[in-house]
């Protein structure tokens, strides 16, 4: 039997329009943009096409976008580079206790080096709460860093309402759009972000990949840079361009903004129907995240008395996580079940199920009658809580 995929919030296949577009790149057009003969100005050219690609899907000015190799790393550049340009003003970072670690561990850091942190707390559908927020900003604050949408749980925050909360007082507002991007629609022109990381490898394009959009005016944005070199991206991440990435993450962009409306359709048709007949089979089924407020493909699940590995394990050929993927490092319960209030037994129980633009109906049955008769043996056998190491993905 082939594997059902069904973890698109880990990341995506390549969708094979974006490598057709890669590989005249990955072949015959291999020169570096940066040079000055023809065939560098062939392909810097196509750059700077796939540049305004980019920044027209998130209706943005091209010479606001930076390409970065992914969303950590633009989680990274924006949080170290706003606290380091910006340190004579203030030393304080409002972040939330649901963000990535990409996020999370870029903000701890600072905090060791003497930076002030405060991580918002959420409600039971992993909202922030906005009164917090506007009573969290001081004089020292420089940053306000929180999710579009979760990568565990998939709720959307009030994203317009934070952007207006940063402007009234004049705060800088990061966003790391890693899950939304590609998925809802991002006008940048009407959202009060002043930075936002978003990456290729979650919308169908190529991993290493991403980029981040940096505010050119009302307020202009500066930052420090964090990689030093030949000042490429306007001196802000030196380093030679990974063409035929950004050559590929133009395409995934493209094809994302033509089938969004078609794909959230379907795919948020497919979830609820597969949260249905799941939570209609099974008692003690509790639904993590928003019910409404949330990502058309994510369906995040705790049974209760059933532990999450155990579960997964049972579920042979189709791949699927816990919050955070398994490798062999760390070991910890969901960061976010935690923040929504479920208990360390539910926290271990937490599936999450990512659904795509290639996941069938069919599939949708097959996983929810296996998820079914895989919880419905382990509750009857009594299983054994049996933790393995994680890192968060
Ligand atoms: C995947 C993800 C990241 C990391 O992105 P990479 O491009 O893999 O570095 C960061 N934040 C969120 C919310 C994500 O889902």
């Amino acid at each position: 039997m082939n594997t059902i995929y069904m973890d698109h919030h880990a990341t995506t296949p390549l969708d094979s329009d974006v490598l057709d577009a890669m590989l005249p790149f990955l072949k015959g057009n291999f020169a570096n943009p940066a040079s000055q003969h023809a065939s560098g100005n062939d392909v810097s050219k196509a750059v700077e096409q796939a540049r305004s690609e980019i920044a027209s899907s998130i209706n943005t000015d091209p010479r606001s976008i930076i390409f970065t190799s992914g969303a950590t790393e633009s989680n990274n550049l924006a949080i170290h580079g706003v606290a380091a340009f910006y340190k004579e003003q203030g030393n304080h970072i409002i972040t939330c206790k649901t963000e990535h670690p990409a996020v999370l561990d870029p903000c701890a850091s600072l905090e060791k080096e003497g930076y002030e942190i405060s991580r918002l707390a959420v409600d039971q559908y992993g909202m922030i709460d906005l009164d917090e927020l506007r009573d969290a900003i001081t004089d020292k604050t420089i940053l306000i860093s929180l999710m579009f949408a979760n990568n565990e749980i998939g709720t959307i925050q009030d994203i317009k309402s934070i952007g207006d909360i940063a402007k009234e007082h004049k705060v800088f507002f990061h966003c790391d759009a890693a899950q939304a991007f590609g998925k809802i629609p991002i006008d940048l022109d009407l959202l009060g972000i002043d930075l936002m990381s978003i990456s290729a490898h979650k919308i169908y394009g190529p991993k290493g990949i991403g980029a981040l959009y940096l505010r050119r005016r009302n307020p202009r944005v500066r930052l420090e840079a964090m990689q030093l070199g030949g000042g490429h991206e306007r001196g802000f991440r030196s380093g030679t361009l990974n063409v035929p990435g950004i050559i590929g993450f133009a395409k995934a962009s493209e094809v994302a903004m033509m089938s969004m409306t078609q794909d959230s359709v379907h795919i948020s048709k497919m979830r609820n129907h597969m949260q249905k007949s799941i939570m209609d089979s099974l008692d003690n089924v509790y639904l993590n995240g928003h019910p409404d407020r949330r990502l058309p493909g994510n369906l995040n699940l705790s049974f209760e008395d059933i532990d999450g590995y155990s579960l997964l394990a049972k579920l042979n050929g189709i791949d699927m996580s816990m919050g955070a993927a398994c490798s062999s490092a760390i070991s910890k319960p969901s960061h976010v079940l935690r923040a929504i209030g479920r208990s360390p037994e539910l926290c271990q129980s937490g599936i999450r199920i990512g659904l795509g633009r290639a996941n069938s109906s069919d599939e949708v049955d097959y996983v929810a009658q296996a998820i079914v008769k895989a919880v419905s043996e382990l509750r009857e056998s009594g299983n054994s809580v049996d933790r393995e190491s994680c890192v968060y993905v």
